[in-house]
């Protein structure tokens, strides 16, 4: 149950800041992804007690990375 199974999970290849390029030349050894999955998302109100809300003190927009080996129970497979 790794994000990195996951239907949910985006690892953006062409992505600026993550893209293969800036991973090796970063040394990097942990590659993330974004979570999409809605019951995990960018607000200051709960709806429902089975999910994840995040936001920043600037109240604009966030985007949620987790690294390939995180999962939870919203998990479902590709
Ligand atoms: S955090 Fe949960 S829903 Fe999101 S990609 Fe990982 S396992 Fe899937």
């Amino acid at each position: 149950m790794y994000c990195k199974d996951c239907k949910f999970y985006k690892f953006y290849r062409e992505d600026d800041i993550w893209d293969d390029s800036n991973f090796t030349k970063t040394g990097r050894t942990i590659k993330l992804g974004e979570c999409t999955n809605e019951k995990i998302r960018y607000t200051d109100q709960m709806e429902n007690d089975d999910e994840l809300i995040y936001y920043d003190s600037e109240d604009y927009s966030a985007a949620l990375y987790v690294g390939e080996l995180f999962g939870c129970v919203h998990f479902e497979g590709k």
